[in-house]
């Protein structure tokens, strides 16, 4: 099956008991059992739901995985593939990475013993370097966020499987319809589901799929344990949201080019970050890793202090000033004093998140009013 027939029908059957085609919202915590431990396969939400499960089965199919787990939002999906490791072990990752997943690494896991090491992805040397005995995990996410870095999948996954060190990525950027890193060796993949796969910005939701029967079992073991999964209402809405992922990222993507080379080209505009720019330094790589480049971008505006860069993401019309992405409507956001606020301003600095730095999440309206938009703003 190709993607947009799996975006509609994977893991979705017309239900049985009337024909609705679409997955009911069972809203219900807990099943009847004709006899103690005889039952339809389902005996208290938190452990499994049908809706849940429709949503599970169909996230797998996009990912080309044969497992899906649905968490009640992206951190809690992360953190549970924390779980996997134990004291001692540590944690490879890229040092532009969503700042919650950083502060998750360091401000969580460093006291229970997991130490985290965040390098440049793309520096082989380095990466080398950061592996020892004790490294069970490497972290990717690509391209990465805010500084759209492209990070190469396979070459990563051969360096750690020589190790047995699992790789997971974190897909959330990319979407499995631009890029589906298990069949580039990839153990885990990760989503938060609130941004592109949820789509309408009503949601917050995460998910892991992957192949791995052991890590599976593993996995569904903590997600029960430890109680962080989503409601069945939630699960519908991402469900329905999924339906249209291939038209969205479709759109996103030629947005994206649109206004990625209008920027290019303004004189205020110092950089722009973004894959599917020929001058881009992973061009090359993200041309061959992924299907098209999607609408995450990023910009440094010529000479702006922090307040300066404030005033402009505060005036576009359009744009909203938000945190989050993936939303059919475009937003604005500052990356050094809101999703990346977390991380250290040394650390920030150094890294490139700078004070003048703005990222875009660039919807599915008309782009002519969206490029209107920044010509007014940056006028
Ligand atoms: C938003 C985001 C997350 C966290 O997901 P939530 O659903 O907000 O918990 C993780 N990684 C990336 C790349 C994100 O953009």
């Amino acid at each position: 099956m190709k993607f947009g027939t799996k975006v509609i029908h994977a893991g979705l059957e017309p239900d049985e008991s009337t024909g609705a085609i679409m997955t009911p919202i069972y809203q219900t915590s807990t099943y009847a059992q004709r006899v103690p431990g005889e039952h339809k396969g389902y005996e208290y939400s938190r452990t499994q739901n049908p809706t849940r499960h429709a949503l599970e089965k169909n996230l797998a199919s996009l990912e080309n995985a044969k497992h899906g787990l649905c968490y009640s939002s992206g951190m809690a999906a992360i953190d549970s593939i924390v779980h996997l490791l134990e004291p001692g072990d540590e944690i490879v990752s890229t040092n532009d990475l969503y700042g919650g997943s950083f502060r998750l690494f360091r401000g969580v896991y460093e006291k229970f013993g997991i130490k985290s090491h965040f390098i440049n992805l793309s520096d082989i040397d380095a990466l080398q370097q950061s592996i020892n005995e004790k490294t069970k995990l490497i972290w990717i996410e690509t391209p990465t966020n805010p500084l759209l870095h492209v990070f190469d999948i396979q070459k990563i996954c051969e360096i750690a499987h020589q190790k047995n060190i699992l790789v997971c990525v974190d897909n959330t950027f990319a979407t499995p319809y631009l890029q589906t890193p298990l069949d580039l060796g990839a153990d885990l993949v990760v989503h938060s589901l609130t941004k592109f796969i949820g789509g309408h910005s009503d949601v917050v939701m995460g998910a892991i799929m992957l192949n791995d029967d052991s890590l599976q079992e593993k996995l569904a073991f903590y997600q029960n344990s430890c109680g962080a999964t989503p409601g069945p209402q939630d699960c519908f809405l991402v469900l329905r949201g999924i339906k249209t992922l291939h038209l969205r990222v479709q759109r996103h993507s030629e947005n994206g080019k649109t206004i990625a080379e209008y920027l290019a080209n303004h004189p205020k505009v110092e950089n722009v970050f973004w894959p599917g720019l020929t001058d881009h330094k992973n061009h090359e790589l993200a041309k061959k890793q992924m299907k098209d480049f999607g609408g995450m971008l990023s910009f440094r505006v010529k000479g702006a202090d922090l307040q300066a860069t404030f005033d402009l993401v505060s005036k576009f019309k359009l744009f909203t000033l938000a945190e989050s992405l993936g939303g059919v409507e475009s937003l604005a956001g500052h990356p050094a004093t809101m999703t990346h606020a977390s991380i250290p301003k040394e650390m920030r600095d150094a890294y490139g998140i700078s004070d003048n730095l703005i990222r875009l999440s660039v919807g599915i309206e008309d782009v002519e009013d969206l490029v209107e938009d920044i010509a007014n703003t940056l006028s």
